[in-house]
C-alpha cells in the first residue's frame, strides 16, 4: 500500500527500519504517532534525541551509560574480581534483570566474525586485557552467544587469557544452541551462570 504523503511516507519508512518492525507495524505505529497529541509527539521525538545524545559506552566496561564511568563500574559493594563478558549492552541489560550476578561487565561490542571480516582488533577487547593488568580479576565469565561467532570468541578470549593465570570460564547449560542471551528467559540463563565449566 503505497501512499501520497510524502511525510508519512518518511515516517513509515524510518520507523520500518527498526529492527523487529515489519512495514505494516510501521504503518500502525506511524498511525498511532499522527493520532498523537502534538505535545506527547514531541516528547517522543525528544526523548530520541536526548537518549542519542546523552547516552554513551562506559569508558571503564563498554556498557551503555549516561554517565561515565558507569554506574555499575562506580558501584563500591560490586565485586571485582569477577568480570562477565558479553557481546552487547542489550546483554548487561539480561544480566543485570536476574539480580544474581554481582561482578562486573565487559562489552565486546561484537564477536569475531573472520568471515564477516571482523578481527579481535575490531572488537572492545584491548581493553579488557588492560582492566585484567589493572584490577584484581579472579575470574572472567565468558558470556557471549552460544553460536559459531560467540564460541569462536570464547575460545580466543579463553587462551589469551589464560597464560595469566586468571580462572576462565564459559557459561553452560540451557541456552540452546544458535540461541540468543537477550532472548533467554531468567531461569534458563540464571542456570547457564550456575553451570559455567572453567575452560
Ligand atoms: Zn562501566
Amino acid at each position: 500500500m503505497r501512499y501520497d504523503s510524502k511525510s508519512l511516507n518518511q515516517l513509515i519508512g524510518e520507523l520500518s527500519k527498526l529492527p523487529g518492525i515489519g512495514r505494516r507495524t510501521a504503518q500502525r505505529l506511524a498511525f498511532h504517532i499522527l493520532s498523537l497529541k502534538d505535545s506527547e509527539a514531541q516528547a517522543l521525538a525528544e526523548a530520541i534525541l536526548e537518549a542519542k545524545q546523552t547516552m554513551r559506552y562506559c569508558s571503564e566496561c563498554g556498557n551503555l551509560t549516561d554517565v561515565d564511568p558507569c554506574a555499575i563500574c562506580s558501584d563500591k559493594s560490586r565485586d571485582d574480581k569477577v568480570i562477565c563478558v558479553v557481546e552487547s549492552a542489550r546483554d548487561v541489560a539480561s544480566m543485570e534483570r536476574l539480580r544474581e550476578f554481582r561482578g562486573r561487565y565487559h562489552v565486546l561490542h561484537g564477536t569475531i566474525s573472520p568471515l564477516d571480516g571482523v578481527g579481535p582488533e575490531d572488537i572492545n577487547l584491548k581493553s579488557l586485557i588492560t582492566r585484567l593488568a589493572q584490577e584484581p580479576v579472579e575470574e572472567i565469565i565468558l558470556a557471549t552467544n552460544p553460536n559459531i561467532e560467540g564460541e569462536a570468541t570464547a575460545m580466543y578470549i579463553a587462551r589469551l587469557i589464560k597464560p595469566s593465570g586468571i580462572k576462565v570460564t564459559r557459561i553452560a547449560h540451557g541456552i540452546p544452541v544458535g540461541g540468543d542471551l537477550e532472548y533467554t528467559d531468567e531461569a534458563t540463563l540464571s542456570k547457564a551462570m550456575e553451570g559455567r565449566r572453567e575452560l
